[in-house]
């Protein structure tokens, strides 16, 4: 019954249905009467032609999709070749279609990277590559424009700066850091005697070879003397002045400016020449007055009060050092226009310090101060002036008398030191500070509230002149409170 009614509902194929109910009469007459044999038969008759036609429609169903299944196969092939062939050319054609304006983009920006901002790319398409093109066309023409205006206006300075560099009255050297010369303004072309464009980016030491001025400019030692160079007819003094251009601490050049000093160098002549015509003149009227003291003091003229005598006494003074003032300010006349005289011969050094000993033995009496000389044995004889050479060291004893304390010592030493005999006078007065250690050799210089009011300060810078004039050396060694030793040293030879 179960099984029967599961067929009625299954019901698929042509001519299953008829059979289907017949087999539910003949059932339902078997259950009638079960022992009918020929009812059973016809059931299981009935049966068989249901399988018989679910079989065939099985077999037939299988046909089909067989059938369905090699067709299948045979489409999927044609679209699989399809595919395959699209996806080979899409292979070989789309990078092409990315890399190649990849590649045009990357070669432009190499090229504005040299500063090539004329170039362009030319992408025609309208997509995202054709965006890129026009942006970066933009920018380059921007850079273009920028460069541009940028150029001009750097020449415009540059024009700027050579124009005033030339229009300037000192001549001007430029170097670079190697030394090639970048630039000489006219003044320097005149006075070098040379031709710009033979020199400009010239190693400057070769050009040097054949130009004696540029060789001494570009000696490294600065040289404090005014250079005299005869240029455009007449004779120009200039003082050399090297400044060395440095950027982010790293040299990048070098100008040698050259100032002309040949008005001052002329206004110094002028002054020279009227304080030696002024200390000449002075020099007879301050003689007659000593004379005419001398003639007060003869009893003969008549006698002298105890005041008289004092005043006389003062007026003698002032006149001594009016005396000495003018000797100085003559002697550094001469030194000043060179025409100082070196009168040299073998001298022993001994006679330089015994020459300056009688010299000033009577004023260190005065202010008891004891002189104290150590020579040393077997020095040998110096070629050097000695008249010159003793005014030195009377000068270094007198001032060590002066700025020494009463009842005081002063040492005197002569020692060899290698090629040279050093010359020493120590004092154990109020000393001098570091900072004008150098100055004092300055003419006119006094140290500030020093307890000198009646020096000139002219002394040591003769001193100097006189020492150096003989190629010799002159210096202070000094501690504030403690004293001074006054040097100078002279080759041996
Ligand atoms: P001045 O005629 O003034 O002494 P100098 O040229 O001889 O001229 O000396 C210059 C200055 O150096 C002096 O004014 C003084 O201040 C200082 N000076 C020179 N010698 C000594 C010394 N022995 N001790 C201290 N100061 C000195």
């Amino acid at each position: 019954e179960s099984n029967l009614k599961n067929q009625e509902k299954n019901i698929t194929e042509e001519g299953e249905k008829e059979i289907t109910v017949e087999l539910r009469s003949e059932y339902r007459n078997l259950k009638l009467d079960s022992l009918k044999e020929i009812e059973k038969n016809l059931i299981r008759q009935k049966l068989y032609q249901i399988i018989e036609i679910n079989l065939q429609a099985i077999v037939r169903k299988n046909n089909e999709a067989s059938t369905s299944a090699d067709d299948a196969v045979l489409y999927m092939s044609l679209i699989g070749a399809v595919t395959i062939l699209i996806t080979f050319s899409f292979i070989l054609n789309f990078p092409g279609y990315i890399a190649n304006p990849i590649r045009e983009l990357t070669e432009s920006i190499k090229e504005i990277s040299k500063k090539n901002y004329s170039q362009r790319v030319h992408f025609k398409s309208n997509d995202e590559f054709g965006e890129l093109a026009s942006a970066f066309n933009k920018m380059a023409k921007k850079l273009d424009d920028y460069e541009n205006s940028n150029l001009a206006q750097i020449i415009f300075q540059k024009k700027r700066i050579e124009t005033i560099i030339n229009r300037m009255h000192d001549p001007i050297i430029g170097l670079d850091e190697n030394k090639n010369i970048l630039f000489v303004n006219g003044a320097a072309i005149v006075i070098l005697g040379i031709l710009e464009n033979e020199v400009i980016g010239k190693y400057a030491p070769d050009v040097a070879l054949h130009n004696d001025l540029l060789r001494v400019l570009l000696n490294e030692i600065e040289d404090v003397k005014p250079l005299k160079i005869f240029a455009e007819n007449k004779e120009s003094y200039f003082i050399k002045e090297t400044l060395r251009i440095f950027a982010e601490d790293k040299l990048i050049g070098q100008v040698i400016v050259l100032k002309n000093v040949t008005q001052f160098k002329e206004l110094d002549a002028a002054k020279t020449n009227f304080i030696a015509t002024i200390s000449h003149e002075l020099k007879t009227p301050i003689a007659s007055i000593k004379m005419g003291l001398k003639l007060l003091e003869d009893n003969r003229v008549g006698t002298l009060n105890e005041e008289q005598k004092k005043l006389i006494d003062n007026i003698k003074e002032d006149s001594q050092r009016l005396l000495k003032i003018t000797g100085e300010l003559l002697d550094l006349t001469q030194v000043e226009t060179g025409n100082i005289q070196l009168h040299y011969k073998p001298t022993s050094p001994k006679e330089v310090v015994d020459y300056a000993f009688q010299a000033m033995k009577f004023q260190a009496e005065q202010k008891n101060v004891s002189i104290i000389i150590e020579i040393e044995n077997n020095l040998p004889n110096l070629n050097i002036d000695l008249e010159k050479t003793a005014w030195v060291m009377v000068n270094f004893i007198s001032n060590a008398i002066r700025y020494s304390p009463e009842n005081n010592k002063i040492n005197i030493e002569v020692k060899r030191d290698s090629n040279n005999v050093v010359f020493s006078v120590k004092d154990y007065g109020k000393g001098i500070d570091i900072k004008y250690k150098n100055k004092i050799f300055d003419k006119f210089f006094k140290v500030p509230n020093g307890y000198s009011s009646s020096g000139t300060g002219l002394g040591l810078a003769i001193s100097k002149d006189f020492i150096e004039s003989q190629q010799g050396k002159i210096w202070v060694e000094s501690e504030p409170d403690k004293g001074s030793e006054f040097k100078f040293s002279l080759q041996v030879l």
